[in-house]
């Protein structure tokens, strides 16, 4: 199998400052053991509550949030963090990243050629003879029209600035890209617009994803495989069917316990969470889940379960499944 990306047991810590000489007090552990491998060409969707660490995970994956605190991340087989200055700024190209906020991620003074063509030029992607083509071209398949290009952002209505936003990051010719709630902040009928645009451009393109989202039927819709995030660690992926089909963690079964479902004996196997999620400050010892899981062992309090494969493809860390 072809495998893009390949992150090992990631972890990104941010240090928590105070007192009187403003040092390190103690550490945030946004990210707190990540592992998974992408396939090229494929969506791997990232779930889990708000604040379980997906977007540092994103962030992370693409250097973007300072050094790592552990782990691995392979790129094409290299590790992402060995990259020299020279290597990083040529694989910035190859990794992009598509927020939320389509507001607040272009910038209101430019002109939509400019946002899209600015690091084209920055990178020297095209000669400057086909440079006002290739951006045309961008926009087209992006769905924009090349003659409104001389506007600026705040003409476009909230879906037509995400497209602005995926044409500056396609421009680049990409081969990964993490999108992090694209669609949130959208109307609900422009979401489905949103999503097929990204699912056609994977076609056409060969792109990968790591598709963020608290929305489990968006992801369920674009996703060819599914994580499942608690707490700065990763306690299930697999396929996509697999996951929805027969999820295995404690975690995972709860979250989809709150998807409604027609089956009333679905119903009999649903689960519901008590109490809040622990600080990531000060996260339980042994599984950090077994705070809130109804399964726990006193093994699950002193020691973390070690992620197993269970059936080709579907990893699961929990000790219900320790032999
Ligand atoms: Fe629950 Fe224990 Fe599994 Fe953690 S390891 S999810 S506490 S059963
Ligand atoms: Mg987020």
């Amino acid at each position: 199998e072809d495998i893009i990306l390949e992150v090992n047991d990631l972890k990104k810590y941010f240090p928590i400052k105070g007192g009187m000489f403003n040092r390190t007090q103690g550490f945030v552990k946004a990210v707190d053991g990540v592992s998974f491998k992408l396939r090229r060409g494929h969506t791997m969707g990232l779930v889990g509550e708000s604040g379980c660490g997906k977007s540092t995970t994103g962030r992370t994956i693409l250097r973007l949030a300072g050094e790592k605190t552990g782990g691995q991340v392979l790129f094409n087989g290299r590790e992402v963090y060995d990259f020299t200055a020279k290597e990083l700024h040529d694989a910035r190209t190859k990794m992009q990243i598509i927020f939320q906020d389509p507001y607040s991620s272009l910038s209101p003074r430019l002109p939509i050629s400019e946002i899209v063509g600015e690091a084209v030029r920055e990178h020297n992607l095209v000669p400057k003879d086909e440079f006002d083509d290739y951006i045309d071209k961008v926009m087209e398949e992006c769905g924009l029209q090349p003659y409104h290009k001389m506007r600026y952002p705040h003409e476009f209505s909230g879906g037509q600035r995400q497209r602005i936003c995926i044409a500056r990051a396609l421009a680049l010719n990409p081969e990964f890209i993490v999108c992090d709630e694209p669609v949130s902040a959208l109307d609900v009928s422009i979401q489905a617009q949103i999503i097929n645009l990204l699912h056609d451009l994977q076609e056409e393109r060969g792109l990968t994803y790591l598709f963020i989202s608290h929305d489990l039927s968006v992801v369920e819709h674009i996703s060819d495989a599914v994580g499942v995030m608690y707490l700065g660690g990763m306690v299930e992926y697999g396929f996509t069917e697999d996951i929805f089909r027969n999820p295995l963690h404690p975690y995972t079964k709860a979250l989809f316990s709150a998807i409604p479902i027609p089956d009333p004996k679905a119903k009999q196997n649903r689960i519901v969470l008590e109490g809040s999620i622990p600080s990531p400050a000060n996260p339980p010892k042994g599984c950090k889940f077994h705070t809130r899981c109804p399964f726990a062992k006193d093994c699950c309090k002193e020691i973390a379960p070690e992620q197993k494969e269970l059936e080709p493809g579907h990893f699961v860390s929990c000790h219900l499944y320790d032999e």
